[in-house]
Order: structure tokens, then sequence, then C-alpha cells
């Protein structure tokens, strides 16, 4: 078994984003030369994730809503004593830092609607790295 790792820096430039990271991902996997195997994709930050759906202006302004309403960043939660960003560290524990995705024949497995976007949740930041861990044959 092969295993292969690569990171890469996105910055970002507004409190909620949402930015597709698939050509990144995927040009990892075929530097990888691994034909069939898993690849993984991970976030090493609490108040960032990651997910795997589509990229239309719409939606992605929905996610946002979702996450304003769902952990509203405005109550007064007891970590926002500390540094303001309770809501951000919630809804990274919910959504997750990290996503899998098959790879099959030298290319990522995920349907038509299935682009992979990193979410900033605690922006903007100018560095939030992305590590891609592609594992197989
Ligand atoms: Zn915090």
């Amino acid at each position: 078994m092969k295993v292969f790792f690569k990171e890469f820096t996105i910055s970002t430039s507004e409190r909620f984003q949402v930015i597709n990271i698939t050509s990144y991902v995927e040009e990892a996997v075929k530097e990888s030369g691994i034909r069939n195997g898993i690849c993984l994709v991970f976030v090493p930050h609490a108040t960032a994730a990651i997910i795997a759906n589509e990229y239309e202006p719409n939606i992605v302004s929905d996610y946002i809503e979702l996450v304003r309403q769902v952990f509203k960043p405005d109550y007064a939660w007891r970590h926002n004593r500390i540094d303001n960003n309770a809501h951000a560290h919630l809804a990274s524990a919910v959504i997750g830092p990290s996503r899998i995705f098959p790879v099959r024949e030298g290319r990522i497995v995920r349907g038509t609607w299935q682009e992979i976007l990193l979410v900033e949740l605690d922006g903007p930041r100018p560095r939030r790295r992305v590590m891609v861990e592609v594992m197989g044959e």
C-alpha cells in the first residue's frame, strides 16, 4: 500500500465563507499516482469544517444561514467570554473537520453535486491548512 500526503493553505476573507477546494484535492490525488484506495481531506482547525455538497450561490448562502440559525453567533455561549467564537467551535464539532472519499481508477468518486468545500466559520484567516492523505495502490 502506498501513502501520499499533501498540504495546501487557503486564505479566507469573510467571517463565514465556503470555498470550493475540489480542484486542489483532485490535483493531489493525481499527483499521488494512486489508482484505487481512499482519500482523506482534513483541516487541523477547531473553527472550520469540510463538507461534500453542491456549490451554487444560493445553497452556499443557505449553508451559512444554517450555521447562523443553528449555532447562533450572538447567543451568550460560555466560550464567548474567552474569544467570542463559540458558534464556530460548535459548528465545526458537529459538521466535522474531515471527509473521506473513495478513489477509483485514479479519480475521486463523488456525485455530480458533491464538490469538496472548506467552510470557514471564524474568518477571515490568512492561513487555513488543508491536508490531503491518499492511501491505496
Ligand atoms: Zn475559541
